[in-house]
Order: structure tokens, then sequence, then C-alpha cells
């Protein structure tokens, strides 16, 4: 799958525009186009992974650092305490729509039951 093009990379090579919050060697964060919440940050893999089944052992420090600057990220947008809610999609049943693995950091309300049915 040739991913060079797709949005989250072109975002992390600043060749569009995105409300980028946080970036390193690893991951990217930056602001939800479409928010579903108060606070909807994506946290998103440097490196093209199109999904978590193309995971490997190899990526766990960069699987890692997601979690890392999610807790920075909560900090930052101070929903640390009340709390947040971090969903990671997986192809269709999942609703993924970027194949560019990435977390969802979503926040800032009470988010309710995980699953609406
Ligand atoms: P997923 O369904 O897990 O693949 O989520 C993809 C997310 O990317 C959606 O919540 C979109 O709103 C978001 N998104 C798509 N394009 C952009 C963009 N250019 N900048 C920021 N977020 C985007």
């Amino acid at each position: 799958m040739d991913n060079k093009g797709n949005v989250f990379s072109r975002i992390i090579r600043r060749e569009i525009l995105a409300d980028i919050l946080y970036q390193d060697d690893l991951v990217t964060a930056f602001r939800d186009a479409n928010p579903r919440t108060p606070v909807h940050i994506l946290i998103v893999t440097n490196m093209i992974i199109p999904t978590v089944n193309n995971v490997t052992s190899e990526n766990e420090i960069i699987l890692g650092r997601l979690f890392t600057v999610a807790a920075k990220m909560a900090k930052k947008e101070k929903i640390d305490t009340l709390g947040y809610r971090l969903i990671v999609n997986c192809n269709q049943h999942g609703g993924q729509e970027i194949y560019h693995l990435h977390m969802h950091m979503l926040g800032g309300r009470p988010l309710g039951p995980m699953l609406v049915f």
C-alpha cells in the first residue's frame, strides 16, 4: 500500500496545515479537524504503519511513545485529572478512515458509555 501521500504523512512533513501540538522523532500530535469532543487530539506514528494488524515487536518503542505523549498531552490540555478516552480504530469494523496508525485522545466532557449501539 502506498501511503506516502496519505493525509497524516503530509501533515507530519508539514506539507498541509494542521494544529500541531507536539512532534518528536517518533510521533506527532495534532488536533483532529473534525473534533467529536472539546479536546480531540490525534497522536500519530511518524513512520507509516497502516493498521494495528501491521504492528511488530520492532515497533514497541514507537507504540510506547504514543502513550507517553498521550500523558503529556493530557496534562497540557488539563484533562488528566477528570480523565479522557484513548481509541485506536482498525479496518472496516473499527471505523478506520486513515490507514496510518494513530491514537485518538478524547476528553473535555463526560464521555458516557464506551460504545453506543
Ligand atoms: P480514523 O477513523 O480512526 O481513521 O480517524 C481519522 C481521523 O482523522 C478522523 O477523526 C478525522 O476527523 C481526522 N482527520 C482527517 N483529516 C484530517 C486533517 N487533515 N487534519 C486533522 N484531522 C484529520
